[in-house]
């Protein structure tokens, strides 16, 4: 901690000196010459330089942060050098009380540093650039690291292998530490996990919705590696999957990186999200976080359909279970949410409900629009036909009350429940 002092006084010189020409005026007329020839989230007067001033700061706590977490997994995989483990009264090995109060205090303070980042990916481009285009530490061919490491230090190993070491994370450039704290596998030993991977995610959705097409292809590390999947795992809570979607929504806008959700194994991110939703495995969240959570999902996949031609393929052509699923994933959505609408309104809320509605009209489209793509669609959705023909049934009703029922959606509800079916179906749930 000693030896890192200098640099932590040169970077605190650094953010002073940045914070004294962010709050000079004229700091927002500064030329931008060399700015971005398209730049997704800010304007042309966003380019703010100074603010690459505090990044140093922002590093060195994160840095610190990933340093005491590997001090912690030291000490519980028993190797810690010092010899300072005792037994604990349930027999199990204790942690000295200085490597816990040095993780609980790094922690704040990676978490402030994260808060401090977020606003500066969301106001400067000049920062966003430069966390996007710095690999001096962690390019590809660096070498002396796991060979499961590529660029910037994530783990890119294949399905049960061992993951990069923190050991290597700690040496590495400020996005290659976003990545790593947006890991539940990394910061397993956190006290604030959920808080620090949904301000982690928070800050990358941020960074690729600011980012240029060009910065955009830095986050193919995360798309090839494991930690993301995790954030989509049953064990996730909604909120982070929520945050996961916002990412994942500006980062595929590059063809290129759309292509990499689908990695045509059980490894799948698509699959990953279509069973989160499907299933609802996060029981403590309330029924306005899932409808949240769920209106990402459908505008994600929708946005997915109008990137170009031909990305419908991606969601239903691929030679990957996630085909079939993503159909079963509207549909269960859908039939849940009509289940929702027409229960008894006991202290729900007008605006819930309303975003119900507007959940069901934008779902339904989508479905729409895969059937249209999807030549054997009845035979897709067999597993949850029963759902679907009853939900349609129920849609129509509740869409038959909207005023401004567009001329798509009346087709759409045409399309997929034709009248006559509307005889046969009970609309029993
Ligand atoms: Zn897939």
């Amino acid at each position: 901690m000693a030896g890192s002092c200098p640099r932590l006084q040169e970077a605190q010189r650094l953010a002073v000196c940045g914070i004294s020409r962010l709050t000079l005026a004229q700091e927002t007329q500064e030329p931008s010459e060399s700015g971005p020839e398209r730049c997704m989230g800010l304007g042309a007067r966003s380019w703010l330089p100074a603010a690459e001033q505090l990044l140093p700061l922002v590093d060195y706590f994160m840095g610190e942060y990933c340093q005491a977490l590997q001090t912690r997994e030291r000490e519980r995989a028993g190797r810690s050098p010092s010899g300072s483990r005792k037994l604990g009264p349930s027999g199990s090995w204790e942690s000295s009380a200085n490597v816990d109060d040095g993780l609980v205090s790094a922690e704040e303070l990676a978490l402030a540093a994260l808060g401090v980042l977020h606003l500066l990916v969301s106001h400067s481009y000049a920062a966003v650039t430069r966390i996007l285009s710095d690999d001096s530490s962690g390019g590809p061919t660096h070498s002396g690291d796991s060979g499961h490491v590529r660029e910037s230090g994530a783990a890119v190993s294949p399905a049960g292998a061992t993951e990069t070491p923190l050991s290597v994370h700690t040496q590495r450039c400020l996005f290659s530490k976003l990545l790593q704290l947006a890991d539940s596998l990394v910061v397993s030993a956190s006290y604030r996990r959920e808080t620090l991977i949904n301000q982690s995610l928070r800050v990358l959705g941020k960074l690729a919705k600011n980012a240029t097409a060009e910065l955009l292809s830095r986050f193919q590390v995360l798309l090839r590696g494991s930690a993301l999947r995790r954030c989509l795992s049953a064990d996730a809570p909604c909120s982070t999957v929520h945050l996961a979607v916002q990412l994942l929504a500006s980062v595929v806008y590059r063809q290129e990186l759309l292509s990499q959700l689908c990695s045509q194994s059980d490894l799948c991110l698509f699959l990953h999200l279509y069973t989160y939703v499907s299933t609802r495995p996060d029981t403590s969240a309330t029924d306005r976080l899932w409808l949240q959570l769920e209106q990402e999902v459908v505008r994600f996949l929708t946005s997915i359909c109008l990137s170009h031609s031909g990305a419908v393929a991606v969601l239903l052509e691929a030679d990957c279970q996630c085909s079939t699923e993503v159909l079963k994933a509207l549909i269960v959505m859908m039939h849940r949410r009509w289940l929702t609408q027409r229960e008894p309104r006991r202290g729900c809320c007008v605006v819930t409900e309303q975003q119900g509605v507007t959940f069901i009209r934008e779902t339904l489209l989508l479905l729409h629009r895969l059937s249209q793509r999807d030549k054997h669609f009845t035979e897709h959705c067999v597993q949850v036909l029963h759902q679907h023909s009853q939900a349609l049934h129920g849609i129509r009703h509740i869409l038959q009350q909207i005023p401004d029922l567009e001329e798509s959606e009346e087709l759409a509800l045409e399309d997929l429940c034709p009248h006559e079916e509307q005889d046969v179906e009970a609309g029993r749930p």
